[in-house]
């Protein structure tokens, strides 16, 4: 018996999806990320399908030191680097990779107890603006660190419109980081997802994809299927029960969905605790038995209402799919909610079972 709702998660699907970066990117090594407990996939799962990855990314410190405790021996970088000549020491203990991206950091990587840190990346800012050190410092720095750490330092950079396939801020964004790698000769990494799939001269010696190793489209105009990935996620809950409403029947809280005739509705286990977006209220859709069906009134805490009209056969105990089927795949149902699969994936509660298939 199911405890509903839950994630179904394909293992065979990351290790396509992960074949499939290799087939984009057959000269670079692969630098999976997996920050955000997998895109909310369940990390240890995730790691155990990718381990044929040669390094592992996470955001975080602790996130890192978590894929050590589990036993992965590949290379993690920390993308979001470390804060404190502590934080530092540990990433050293756990021989993690720290990403570089304020002066301060190189002073902690002198200290003799970061010395068993492998391998450090040094963020460049090339135009997003967020983490990274200008072309200029980071001259200064190399010259500094190369001293420390021969052979273990690398060029990191991250794109800010890669999913828009013909920005001409993606070419200025590369130009800056061909500049730096002609001249000093670093390993670089720089290609995200939509990188690998649309700017093959992004790939270099790194890549770094994460939402496609998910089977998840980054551009707003293609699905993953569309891309050749498979989807890895698939969220399913139940219809718990159905309700003949009549017209002027108002439905959830603020009765923000009124029946205009005489309707069957639906109530699904699943709601804004699940992490299944507020912002689906009277725009989400579900599937049951191959058919699409809109999500209507407010989505509460714990259940949905859907109206039923166009599955008349529709039956409590049905099983419903909130995404992640051709039907129905996670970046339309994120399109729907006016936000990015992404942030879908990511924010499904604890609560939600990820059952592993
Ligand atoms: N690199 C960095 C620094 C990131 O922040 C992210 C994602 O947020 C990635 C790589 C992976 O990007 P994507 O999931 O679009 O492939």
């Amino acid at each position: 018996m199911n405890n509903f709702p839950f994630a179904r998660i394909d293992l065979s699907a990351l290790r396509h999806n992960l074949k499939k970066v290799r087939q984009l990117a057959p000269q670079s090594q692969v630098m999976s990320v997996i920050k955000a407990d997998a895109y909310g996939h369940g990390v240890a799962q995730v790691a155990a399908a990718l381990s044929d990855s040669d390094a592992f990314a996470v955001a975080r410190l602790d996130e890192a030191i978590q894929l050590r405790k589990l036993g992965f021996e590949q290379r993690i970088v920390i993308l979001e680097g470390v804060h404190s000549l502590q934080q530092m020491q540990l990433a050293a203990e756990f021989a993690l990779c720290p990403v570089i991206h304020q002066q301060a950091h190189v002073n902690w990587l002198r200290h003799p107890s970061a010395n068993r840190i492998p391998f450090v990346w040094l963020m460049l800012e090339t135009g997003m603006h967020r983490l990274g050190l200008s072309a200029s410092v980071i001259r200064e720095l190399i010259a500094a660190l190369i001293q420390v750490f021969p052979d273990k330092v690398g060029l990191m950079s991250h794109f800010a419109n890669s999913d828009l396939r013909d920005d001409p801020r993606n070419a200025s964004q590369l130009d800056v980081i061909k500049d730096l790698a002609e001249e000093t000769e670093l390993p670089i990494c720089v290609a995200n997802s939509a990188a690998v799939l649309n700017l093959p001269d992004s790939h270099h010696d790194w890549v770094r994809p994460g939402l496609m190793l998910y089977g998840i489209s980054p551009f707003a105009d293609q699905s993953g299927l569309d891309l050749g990935l498979q989807p890895a996620m698939q969220l399913q809950s139940v219809l718990i029960a159905t309700q003949q409403l009549q017209k002027g029947d108002q439905v959830g809280y603020g009765g923000e969905w009124v029946a205009v005739h005489s309707c069957r509705m639906g109530v699904v286990s699943i709601g804004y605790g699940d992490g299944f977006s507020r912002h689906l209220t009277n725009r989400g859709q579900v599937v049951i038995r191959e058919t699409l069906l809109p999500v209507i009134g407010r989505v509460s805490m714990d259940t949905i209402c859907i109206l039923l009209d166009d599955c008349p056969e529709a039956t409590t105990g049905d099983q419903v799919t909130l995404w992640g089927t051709p039907l129905l795949p996670v970046e339309a149902q994120a399109k729907a909610a006016q936000t990015i699969p992404y942030e879908l994936t990511t924010v499904l509660a604890g609560r939600v079972t990820r059952k592993v298939v």
